[in-house]
């Protein structure tokens, strides 16, 4: 039922990663370190550097903003043992959870993994900046999921309705999504007065800064849970198999990816979903081939029906076709079959079907038939060949002109 698969949805992905990631800077040297470097260093680099680029102190300075945001995302992966041991075997690729190497699944690992959330790079250290940073209980959109869709050539040129069967998460329909086991609900947390955060006054050569770090009693969340929902372990969300139904419009190509809003997976704290990107997959046909919106197909004939003129049978998309082949068609003459192409997306008619005439020499002639084709030629002159002449005339030319 299902002639899905995410193969090439990984590869492309892979792909379009990779050259996201090709310009990131290595995270070693944005903290100028070495790879050998302790846990120490690093964060003594980090600290350095973060007071140097903090936003408080570079009021209105991109660059600095920039700099800042870099020395984070360095130090967030630096100082985790696991992320810095995936960052050096695979470098950016490692770190990203949508990347195909590193160990990650298609997925990633987790089935929460792929949520980056800023607030855990940005809330380690400092408190208030600005409006960019995110917290664990913000809502964060789900994530998109990727497949692929293959479909036969006729099915491209037609429109076809699909069924696909994948897995998403979703909001735990136990709990509501809140985590919490049925009838109960969470409680904001004690500890942190449900701010998620802790924050600090310490006094600096640069005067008081607030610093302020992720709550541990409630991970960030700013709720704790009492007695967590049996189904998503406390969670909110769990992993589903779904099945969509979709129409896949004629005239869709290779490489293009269809959009299917809302069915990614689901988003965190109530959050809107992802969306599902099905990426097209045509496989090629045996009699024809495309062109944007036309078709291109060989029809071989006969050596006489070229030389008489005959009405042959076409394939098209749509059934077959009766085409008259003038009289003295030559090998490789096209005719073409007007809006008998593929319907344009989005638009009104069809392409047009070309159609590439190939005659076929007869072979294994017996000796009858030898005999009647040289009785055949001999009739022949000058007049029943236009290229012939002209070229033997362009010879004599060369040699006596
Ligand atoms: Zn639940
Ligand atoms: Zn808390």
């Amino acid at each position: 039922m299902l002639p899905c698969s995410d193969k090439g949805a990984r590869n492309l992905e892979f792909e379009r990663v990779k050259m996201k990631l090709a310009d990131k800077r290595d995270y070693y040297e944005i903290l100028g370190v070495n790879k050998n470097s302790s846990e120490d260093e690093i964060k003594k680099a980090y600290r350095r550097l973060a007071k140097k680029y903090h936003p408080d102190l570079n009021p209105g300075d991109k660059e600095s903003e920039q700099k800042f945001k870099e020395v984070n995302e360095a130090y967030d992966v630096l100082s985790d043992q696991s992320k810095r041991s995936k960052y050096d075997q695979f470098g950016h690729a490692g770190t990203d959870p949508n990347y195909g190497a590193g160990g990650y699944s298609y997925y990633s690992e987790s089935p929460f993994g792929s949520d980056i959330d800023l607030g855990d790079i940005f809330g380690s250290f400092f408190g208030g900046f600005g409006g960019a940073r995110t917290r664990p209980n913000s809502r964060v959109r789900g994530s998109d999921i990727e497949m692929t869709v293959n479909i036969s050539f006729l099915e491209a040129a037609k429109g076809c309705t699909r069924k696909i069967a994948y897995e998403r998460i979703e909001s735990c329909d136990k709990c509501s999504g809140t985590g919490a086991k049925p009838g109960t609900s969470p409680k904001t947390c004690a500890a942190c007065g449900g701010k998620g955060q802790i924050v600090m006054n310490q006094r600096t050569p640069f005067g008081i800064m607030q610093t302020s770090r992720t709550c541990e009693r409630c991970g960030g969340t700013g709720k704790t849970i009492e007695i967590p929902c049996g189904r998503c372990g406390g969670q909110g969300r769990v992993r589903a198999k779904t099945e969509i139904e979709v129409n896949i419009p004629a005239g869709v190509s290779s490489k293009q990816i269809l959009n299917v809003a809302g069915k990614g997976n689901a988003g965190k704290n109530g959050a809107e979903p992802g969306d599902l990107h099905l990426y097209i997959n045509v496989a090629p046909h045996s009699i024809f081939k495309r062109r944007d919106y036309d078709v291109w197909c060989d029809i071989p004939i006969t050596f006489s029906q070229a030389a008489l003129g005959a009405d042959i049978i076409v394939p098209t998309i749509e059934g077959k076709v009766e085409c008259h082949v003038r009289e003295g068609t030559q090998n490789g003459d096209v005719f073409k079959l007007k809006g008998k192409g593929i319907p344009k997306l989005h638009g009104r008619g069809n392409g047009d079907q070309f159609v590439k005439v190939h005659i076929e020499v007869p072979k294994n002639l017996t000796s009858v038939q030898q005999k009647a084709l040289k009785e055949f030629e001999n009739t022949l002159t000058e007049k029943n060949y236009q290229k012939r002449k002209s070229f033997f005339d362009r010879i004599k030319e060369l040699f006596e002109g």
